[in-house]
């Protein structure tokens, strides 16, 4: 989703050094062929020397290295200071409507709160809120308390209009959900982008690049697979996601602990559960996974089931490749594959603050 602001508004965010513009583009410096966060400390470059982009991978592609002053890969699983406090005003209290002119007073503008939530979270700030209003609800009314409690307390004027909401939302009436479950799902950021996450009270069921095409799809069939709507929320399942994430990326995890939950045809889950026996930093071909599974010759039919995994990273579908040691395919785009693996083997490919960063890349992207 391409989501930039004007160049007029651009050039001003750079002009003022401005870090509410965090994670919203890019800007990268011809002359140099260096790509910076917009509020870099160093010297500002010349208007007509700028390049703007949506996402730091797209000038990585572009041709351009990051800066080592503003380093703009190293996210430390941290969203953009201004959209940490959004995030923090919404988890106090989210039966509060925050209105434009709210966010205006939280020195957020509300264009770009918008944005932001387009890109990151594939939906808009109102139905983020939204869903997690939604979300406390349905906590609360499986907890036993009364509807009308419930309603009252989540801001809606009548009863009938909670409902309403409600139903829209989980697609069923509030009254028949107290032994319903619900997914929740959340967002981690990772030197490969956002990354959308999703689990159940049994354990992770999603894992995914938030740009990824198939995401939609994928929406689709986690809802039908469990029968329930997919919310923004927290669950301990995510939470511990994240932590091992954290560390997975900074090399220091090496096995995923965190219980998983992936339904599927008998033979996806045989390729799936396959997947999860090989080891870190290591490879396998798509006919040796259709080998171990007893079952040579059904490659193709390996492949495809690995290109249908919903828990990426953690189901290591990116540790097989073609037989002759190519990367073969990846949702996630192949130079996304390459990054994990060279992760995994402990090669710099282009982690911040690396001179070679660009070159690995490029190599991964030929
Ligand atoms: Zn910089």
């Amino acid at each position: 989703m391409r989501t930039l602001p004007s160049i007029r508004e651009m050039e001003q965010a750079v002009r003022q050094r401005d870090a509410s513009y965090e994670g919203i583009f890019f800007v990268g410096l011809r002359t140099t062929g260096i790509f910076c966060r917009p509020s870099c400390p160093a010297r500002t470059p010349l208007v007509q020397n700028r390049h703007y982009f949506a996402t730091a991978r797209e000038a990585i592609f572009a041709g351009y290295r990051p800066c080592k002053r503003c380093r703009p890969l190293d996210t430390n699983g941290q969203a953009p200071g201004w959209a940490q406090r959004l995030l923090a005003q919404v988890e106090q209290a989210p039966t509060v409507r925050l209105t434009d002119t709210d966010l205006r007073r939280l020195a957020i503008e509300p264009a770009r709160a918008r944005r932001y939530f387009l890109k990151h979270y594939g939906m808009t700030f109102h139905a983020y809120c939204r869903g997690r209003r939604m979300g406390k609800a349905l906590e609360r009314i499986r907890q036993g308390t009364p509807l009308d409690e419930v309603a009252l307390g989540n801001a809606y004027e009548s009863h009938s209009g909670f409902r309403t909401a409600f139903a829209k939302t989980f697609g069923r009436p509030p009254g028949r959900s107290r032994t319903q479950g619900c997914i929740v799902a959340g967002w981690v950021e990772s030197p490969v982008g956002p990354l959308i996450v999703a689990a159940n009270d049994d354990g992770i069921c999603l894992l995914e690049f938030t740009e990824r095409r198939m995401l939609e799809t994928q929406f689709t069939t986690l809802r039908k697979r469990f029968a329930c709507a997919i919310v923004p929320g927290n669950h301990k399942h995510l939470d511990a996601l994240k932590d091992e994430l954290a560390r997975y990326f900074a090399g220091t995890l090496k096995e995923f602990s965190v219980p998983l939950v992936y339904p599927g045809s008998p033979f996806q889950q045989a390729v799936w559960t396959e997947l999860l026996n090989i080891p870190y930093g290591e490879t396998c071909s798509y006919e040796d996974v259709a080998c171990a599974l007893g079952s040579p010759g059904a490659q193709r039919a390996v492949g495809r089931a690995n290109g249908q995994n919903r828990i990426a990273i953690v189901i290591p579908c990116h540790r097989v490749v073609n037989k002759g040691g190519q990367l073969g395919g990846y949702g996630g785009g192949l130079w996304r594959k390459q990054f994990l693996l060279d992760l995994e083997r402990g090669v710099q490919s282009f982690l911040p603050a690396d001179d070679r960063s660009c070159d690995g890349l490029e190599r991964a992207a030929r």
